[in-house]
């Protein structure tokens, strides 16, 4: 079933280069000025999870630096092409190290006893990704949901649904009428199964589900990523630079404008725009100087953070401190603070505008989809725009 135009993923255009960093070593042999194929391997994770580093098209290597390769697109160059790997005959523990090597980044597993969510669900308000892929990709994602099966022979597969979207089939199905927060994953893998602490292990979204259909399809290694700009959704290559990322939708970022990688509500912003996109990016937004909320007023104290705090965390008490004050908060600020999901809903109900999730963060709360807390290291500066 098509959505509308504006929620169909299209595809990226050829991409002139490729900036990727990886945590981990370079394959062997790479080095500046060598051809690489598409889905060639570039460097093998040093992280059980993170997926190895795979050429996102076929080019020549423009630099080799400590954590990151630049790559430049060259038409007609061939390197080392990969074979297809018949994924269907790797089985048991074999399957998690292929497809690591494939270039995905695994989802971490369920406890032991407690079912998988699968969520069709999209997390935070703007994004959208979630029901363009499960409306456009539904095969990619069957294929992705079988896959997942077999990696986790152990858990029942539940499949989380807003209304109207249909199950890939996963077995059993569950329809969740609520709103954000409550669809991030951690916090739904609480409200679902009546967990009393967010955790955003084996919840799974439609970009790892298709992550996973799609190296089940061809067995070859994953060389695009789905990711919305400015509310757009492509299948773009992992590794374009993020001012050619809003240069393609005729973006161009003028001083005082914000650049916000994820959702609107835990998003990250970056000046960084020299580095390369990422899988865990999911979106990528330029937020006009002129629409930004104008600086924080003094709390009112209001309690509207309390009330929106969906672990009802007393987090009016941290947002009354003077943000100069945020590198040395008292214990019983950071105690008002454990457990904090870090759902950012404090901040968007704050009046004031207190930047109670950078707070937060500060603080030390989860990132409710379960990213490493910055993504992975390296990378170069901002570049000149
Ligand atoms: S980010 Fe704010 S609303 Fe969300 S759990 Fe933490 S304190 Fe509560
Ligand atoms: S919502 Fe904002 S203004 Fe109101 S108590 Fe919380 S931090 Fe203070």
């Amino acid at each position: 079933m098509a959505g509308r135009d504006h929620r169909v993923l299209k595809a990226w255009p050829q991409a002139a280069s490729a900036s990727l960093s990886f945590d981990g070593r370079p394959a062997p042999g790479l080095k500046p000025g060598r051809p690489v194929s598409r889905g060639q391997l570039l460097a093998i994770s040093r992280a059980a999870g993170q997926g190895d580093l795979r050429a996102p098209f076929s080019g020549t290597v423009a630099s080799l630096s400590p954590g990151l390769v630049e790559l430049a697109f060259r038409e007609g160059v061939s390197g080392q092409v990969p074979r297809p790997l018949d994924l269907g005959s790797v089985g048991g523990a074999d399957l998690a190290p292929a497809l690591k090597s494939l270039g995905l980044d695994l989802p971490r597993p369920a406890p032991p006893g407690q079912p998988a969510l699968i969520s069709a669900l999209d997390p935070e308000p703007g994004l959208g990704l979630a029901r363009a892929l499960w409306q456009d990709q539904r095969t990619t994602l069957q294929r992705g949901l079988a896959l997942l099966g077999r990696l986790w022979p152990d858990s029942e597969l539940v499949e989380i649904l807003p209304p109207r979207l249909d199950p890939l089939g996963a077995g059993r199905a569950l329809r969740f009428r609520e709103g954000f927060p409550m669809t991030l994953p951690s916090l739904l893998r609480m409200r679902v199964l009546g967990l009393p602490w967010p955790s955003p292990d084996g919840v799974v979204g439609p970009e790892r589900l298709w992550a996973l259909g799609t190296v089940a399809r061809s067995g070859l290694p994953l060389t695009l990523v789905p990711v919305s700009v400015q509310g757009f959704h492509y299948l773009a290559p992992p590794g374009l630079r993020l001012s050619e990322v809003l240069a393609a939708v005729n973006l161009k970022p003028l001083l005082g404008d914000l650049a916000l990688l994820g959702g609107l509500a835990t998003g990250r912003p970056t000046a960084r725009l020299g580095r390369g996109l990422r899988a865990s990016d999911l979106s990528l937004r330029l937020i006009r100087a002129g629409r930004l909320p104008r600086p924080p007023a003094p709390c009112r104290l209001c309690g509207l953070c309390r009330q929106a705090c969906p672990l009802g965390l007393q987090v009016d008490l941290a947002g009354q401190f003077p943000l100069e004050g945020w590198a040395r908060l008292p214990a019983k600020v950071l105690g008002a603070l454990a457990g904090c999901a870090g759902c950012g809903a404090c901040a968007l109900a704050c009046p004031s505008l207190r930047p109670l999730l950078a707070l937060a963060q500060a603080a030390g709360a989860d990132d409710p989809y379960g990213r490493a807390p910055w993504g992975p290291p390296a990378g170069p500066g901002p570049r000149q725009q």
